[in-house]
């Protein structure tokens, strides 16, 4: 089979692309996700992956997958964007639905195999990807396949320890990467400072009464101090992360995705900064460190990749 569909489902919306063994995207599709019911998602991803097949045999489909998949690759563990999901059976419940060739993994981890396909990771064996966005997460690219660690749960790269004293966290931890390098921490640090008068020049672009982080960002790049410092703190957090793994692992690729990737150019500083304040000079010398390229193709690019690696057969 030379053409696999690879699917990301999401709270809002299930994206999902065919595409061939060379990484053509031979087509494109997004549907709203139709509710939270966990059988009601299942029916839709089977329409979804019939009517991309067509009226032959339904081709193999991965699918990524918003939340902890259990080791068996089978179930999903929890899915902060499903909140019923717990220790659901997504791939026996797609095999029930007539989906013989199917399977799933964490989102984060198959936008982590896509950039490695696809985007300037491809230039490399081993990459990190980071995504920034309402959280903190990633992925662990080695020898151009995921890394799933021992127990199922590597890549969660937000929850990495930065400052030990720091802010409580999700996780039960404190001072995790995701509280300073989420657009979620961006947003709760400039209306921190906004209330002590700083940031003059942030305000909505939108017609919304919040800003986002696209508006933090305008503030920065139009002269915005204050702004700037904010993004710098988000990227010394990010840098001492990346330096790091950069000690531990020598990776020579870290790409930066996930919503506030645009922002990188205001990152980029800090994270140099700390890289090469932190990590031996070797490594900080030949390490590659940018944006990540894919945007949010690289969800369902991964995930196709991933039904060609594991060559699901039925
Ligand atoms: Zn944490």
């Amino acid at each position: 089979m030379d053409q696999v569909i690879g699917i990301d489902l999401g709270g809002t919306f299930i994206k999902a692309g065919l595409v061939d063994r060379s990484g053509q995207l031979l087509s494109q599709h997004k549907v709203a996700t139709r509710g939270r019911e966990f059988d009601q998602v299942c029916d839709q991803i089977a329409e979804v992956v019939r009517e991309i097949s067509g009226p032959d045999q339904l081709l193999p489909a991965c699918i990524a997958v918003p939340g902890g998949i259990c080791p068996d690759k089978e179930t999903i563990s929890q899915a902060p964007n499903f909140p019923r999901w717990n220790h659901v059976k997504l791939v026996s419940a797609l095999r029930n639905r007539g989906l013989s060739q199917v399977q799933i993994e964490n989102d984060a981890n198959l936008a982590a195999l896509g950039e490695s396909w696809l985007g300037r990771g491809r230039d490399f064996e081993h990459m990190v990807l980071f995504t920034l966005g309402t959280g903190v997460g990633g992925g662990v690219i080695l020898n151009r396949q995921i890394w799933n660690g021992t127990f199922g749960m590597a890549g969660e790269l937000g929850h990495i320890p930065i400052y030990p004293e720091g802010l409580l966290c999700g996780c039960g931890g404190s001072g995790c990467l995701e509280q300073y390098a989420s657009a979620t921490a961006l947003i709760r640090a400039a209306k921190a400072a906004q209330s002590r008068g700083l940031c003059p020049l942030l305000r909505s672009s939108s017609g919304d009464a919040d800003f986002d982080v696209r508006d933090m960002a305008d503030a920065a790049r139009a002269g915005d101090a204050d702004c700037q410092a904010l993004f710098a703190a988000a990227g010394q957090a990010l840098g001492i992360a990346i330096a790091g793994l950069l000690n531990a692992m020598n990776f020579p690729f870290f790409a930066i995705g996930g919503g506030v990737s645009p922002a990188f150019d205001l990152l980029q500083g800090a994270i140099w900064r700390e890289v090469k304040g932190r990590a031996f000079r070797q490594p900080a010398q030949g390490v590659i460190i940018q944006a990540a390229e894919l945007g949010n193709q690289a969800g369902f690019l991964g995930a196709a990749r991933l039904a060609f690696l594991n060559k699901v057969t039925g």
